[in-house]
Order: C-alpha cells, then structure tokens, then sequence
C-alpha cells in the first residue's frame, strides 16, 4: 500500500471512530474520547450513589468522603454528570430569566458564561466533576453561594478540609479564586477529577469548538462569532487552576 492510500484509510477510520466510537476506542492519545463523548451526547457508564461520576472518579470520590466522615462531615454532591439537554435546559432556563428582564440577546449570553457554561463545552459532561457540600449540615437555602464557603458560612470548615486533603484523592477546585484568573467566576463547591479531565480538556481543545457548539440548537448562538469563541476558550475553557492543564 503506498504511503497516500495508507493515509487516507487511517484517517477515514479515524473520523468514524470519533463519530461513533465510545470512550477508550482508541488507544492513540489524540482520539481517546468521541466528539458526542466530550460534548455529553453519549452515555457513558457512570457510578456512584446520588451522584454519577466514572468508575476511578466514582471510587477516588468514596475514599475521599470516608476520609471526611471520620472529620465529621459528608461529602454532599449537589451536581456531578450532566448530560447536553440537561445544561441546554439550565442555559435556556437563565438565558430567558435573563431576556425577560429586558436585557439584549448578547447581553444574556455574556452574563449566562459568568457562571453557566456553553451546553457541549461543560465540564459536567465528562463523569468527572463535583459540585460538593457538607451533607452533614442541614439548611433550606440554596446551597452553592459563595458566600456559604466563606467568613461564618456554613461550609467553612468544609472548604478548609477540602483544601487541604481534595488533592490527595486526585480532585482540584477548578475554578479558583486567583484574581489573575478569568473565565468563570469563583466556585469553592466545584471539584475535578484530574487523572481522567486533563487528558478530556485537552482532546476537547483540539476540536474545533466553535464548529462544534455552532452545529448545536442553542439560544443566543448567534453571537458565537470566532471571535468570541476564541475569547470564551481562553478565558472559560482554559481559565481553570493550572493542576488542571495538560
Ligand atoms: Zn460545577
């Protein structure tokens, strides 16, 4: 087979297996998860008790929450896998709360990405990320605000204990509160499972991601010119804590 032919049998095998292929199909580093993998179309095998996590971020998750238990609290995951409807609901949900109060299309996008990423380009879609509290205190409020983490909040001690010991089970707060930092704004409840979401991100950055969240039925997509594009990917994308880049 001369050496064009065997080029171009590679690649059609390798375009299909990104189509169609679930996750680990391919053993190469560049193709490891399918495009519907990363962008939460697929449905992966997920673990875990009123959670779901993959299976090494499922049993890295039970050591860290025994480690918790025996400090007196619980890990409490409030949001873990989820699927492109799933965030297309929630993006949809805030874009038109947003709408209503008057506010301009492009306006709503940019204040949707302060905290709610693009639906195909969420970490959630991966089976490897947490939104974490301390289960073991009870409270009627919305649990995720900062403010919680925080001063006299509740989950003080929490986030203290979190800092200290989250890496050791192979999970990083993604979005830190480095002012340096752009992109999302600071989430002290949002952890990753490293070992498997450096290797999704950097798959996912080699994509064309403007390609990709274009092709999908979103509200305000309008206004995802390249530039923008360019711009969400460095500053939302990339804008995460450094143990968590490639
Ligand atoms: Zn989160």
């Amino acid at each position: 087979m001369n050496s064009r032919r065997k080029f171009l049998k590679t690649s059609a095998f390798a375009s299909i297996a990104i189509i169609s292929a679930p996750s680990l199909a391919l053993s190469t580093s560049t193709n490891r998860y399918s495009n519907r993998y990363l962008i939460g179309k697929s449905t992966p095998a997920l673990y875990g008790k009123g959670y779901r996590l993959l299976k090494r971020a499922h049993e890295a998750f039970l050591d860290m929450d025994s480690a918790a238990r025996k400090h007196g609290m619980r890990i409490r995951v409030v949001s873990s896998y989820r699927s492109f409807y799933h965030q297309n609901l929630i993006w949809t949900r805030k874009y038109n709360r947003y709408r209503s109060r008057k506010l301009s299309p492009k306006t709503a996008v940019e204040y949707n990405i302060r905290y709610t990423a693009i639906p195909g380009s969420s970490r959630h879609h991966w089976g490897t990320e947490i939104d974490v509290v301390d289960g073991s205190i009870k409270t009627s409020r919305y649990p995720l605000n900062t403010k919680n983490f925080h001063g006299y909040g509740i989950y003080k001690n929490f986030r203290e204990w979190m800092d200290e010991n989250a890496y050791k089970y192979g999970y990083f707060r993604v979005y830190t509160n480095d002012h340096t930092r752009r992109g999302f704004k600071y989430e002290p409840w949002h952890y990753s499972f490293a070992e498997l979401a450096k290797p999704m991100l950097k798959e996912y950055t080699e994509r064309d991601v403007q390609n990709i969240l274009k092709e999908q039925e979103l509200l305000g997509k309008k206004y995802f010119t390249e530039t923008f594009i360019k711009q969400y990917t460095k500053d939302n994308i990339l804008g995460i804590n450094k143990n968590l880049l490639v």
